[in-house]
Order: C-alpha cells, then sequence, then structure tokens
C-alpha cells in the first residue's frame, strides 16, 4: 500500500535535466495536491500520469506560467485545454483495466490524450479541428506517445467505427443527447463520460452499456465546448 508520501516521492524523476523542468515538476508534483488528491483523486495510475505529463507543453508558450493553475485555459481556435480536475477526474471515472480500448472524443491540445495513454496502452481519438489534430499529433509524437496514440480527423460524434468496439469512451465536448454511433460502437459493460446540455449548464453523465442498454449517472455540473456536428466547415 502506498503512502501518499511515498506516492508523491516517486512521482518525481530522479534526474531533471534543467532548473525549468525542476520547476514545472514541483509545479505539478503541487497540483496533484492540492487539486487532485484534496479533492477525491485517489487513482495511483491517474495520479502518476497528472504528476508526469507536462501540461505546459501543450500550451502555447506565452501561457506556461500559468500552465498548472486549476483552471481550463486556450489553446486557440476558440478550444480549451480542460481543466486538470476534470480531466483527472473523467479518466478515474472511465475505471477501465489495463488493455481495455479506449476511445477519446475532442482530442483538442492532445493533454488528455498524453494521461489517457500514460493509464491505458491503446488510444483512439478524433478531432473535428484538422489544425488542432495536426498540432496535437506532433506534440504527442514528440512526447513519445506516438505509438499508442491513432489520430482520426473527424467528426467524433460518429465515433470511430473501424476500430469499435471500446471499452471507455470520453468525449470532451457538451452535446444535448448521447450521440447514437457512440453507443453503438460501446462495447458491453462499457463506460462513457460524456456533457450533456447547451452552452451554459452541463452535467457530467457516466453511462454504462448493461445488456445493450445505457444506464445513466449524473456526476456534477460543468463547463466544456460544444461538441459541433459534421455540418461544421469553419475551421
Ligand atoms: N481534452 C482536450 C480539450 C478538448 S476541447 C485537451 O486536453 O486539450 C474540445 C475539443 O473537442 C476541441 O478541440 C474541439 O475542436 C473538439 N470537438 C468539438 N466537436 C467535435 C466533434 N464533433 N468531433 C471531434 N472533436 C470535436
Amino acid at each position: 500500500m502506498y503512502t501518499i508520501k511515498k506516492l508523491l516521492k516517486n512521482m518525481i524523476s530522479a534526474n531533471p535535466s534543467s532548473e525549468e523542468k525542476q520547476t514545472f515538476e514541483e509545479k505539478r508534483r503541487q497540483m496533484v495536491q492540492t487539486q487532485l488528491m484534496s479533492r477525491g483523486i485517489v487513482d495511483e495510475k491517474v495520479l502518476r500520469a497528472m504528476a508526469k505529463v507536462p501540461r505546459h507543453e501543450f500550451l502555447p508558450a506565452e501561457l506556461w506560467d500559468r500552465a498548472y493553475d486549476d483552471t481550463p485555459l486556450p489553446i486557440g481556435e476558440d478550444q480549451t485545454i480542460s481543466q486538470p480536475y476534470i480531466v483527472a477526474y473523467m479518466i478515474q471515472a472511465l475505471s477501465l483495466k489495463k488493455g481495455d480500448r479506449v476511445l477519446e472524443v475532442g482530442t483538442g491540445s492532445g493533454y488528455q490524450t498524453a494521461l489517457l495513454a500514460e493509464v491505458h496502452e491503446e488510444i483512439y481519438t478524433v478531432e473535428v479541428r484538422p489544425q488542432l489534430a495536426q498540432k496535437a499529433l506532433a506534440k504527442l509524437n514528440e512526447l513519445g506517445y506516438g505509438d499508442r496514440v491513432k489520430i482520426h480527423i473527424a467528426d467524433g460524434s460518429l465515433g470511430y467505427e473501424e476500430e469499435a468496439p471500446f471499452d471507455g469512451i470520453i468525449v470532451a465536448a457538451a452535446t444535448f443527447n448521447i450521440p447514437e454511433p457512440l453507443i453503438d460502437q460501446l462495447a458491453e459493460k462499457g463506460k462513457i463520460i460524456i456533457p450533456i446540455g447547451g452552452r451554459e449548464l452541463q452535467t457530467l453523465v457516466r453511462a454504462t452499456k448493461i445488456n445493450g442498454r445505457l444506464s445513466e449517472e449524473e456526476l456534477f455540473k460543468c463547463m466544456f465546448v460544444p461538441l459541433v456536428r459534421k455540418e461544421f466547415e469553419n475551421n
């Protein structure tokens, strides 16, 4: 059994290559303690991934000093990188096993994708905005996640049929109802985490497929950018 102290100690690599890297590691360690552990994130795999993945690398350089703040931040094209707590919460809420297949809808910066790749082996991610997808892909390759992640540029509300079924689906953009293709592409006992609602008020929902039907739980109120549908052309 890990103690919190031991876990935090093990999260920092022994040989940081520069002072700057050390500062970011320290900020991540604080983020894990003050934003995640204190709010009920207990999954060690998730905590380790959050302490390891360099969130600043997924942001423009002018935002690096705010990279570990308790907030979403802009990544261009009116989109945002999610708040660290929300990302950790969603990954923990999927509670998947090793070897499970995971689909992410809304790659964005690729930050959550990298975290998922730390926790699971095979990540499929769909992004509708080609420029964001390409940037995310370059960053994920640069950081060594390339061989565990497959990015598809398309409308993720249609899922990723060629690679289905999935044991877990995480949707990082809000919609009024769970898109049918995502339900179809969910494996039996699979879970989907998705924000449901309009621009202002959304509820994070976790739905589990049991005997082919979804059983839904409401988790908490949240705010995500809207999930755009395939008629989207403005990119
Ligand atoms: N988790 C991401 C944040 C994503 S923001 C991160 O860590 O950076 C939501 C993303 O969903 C945006 O990049 C947006 O372009 C994308 N998106 C919106 N509608 C989509 C759709 N129908 N299919 C795929 N991606 C979509």
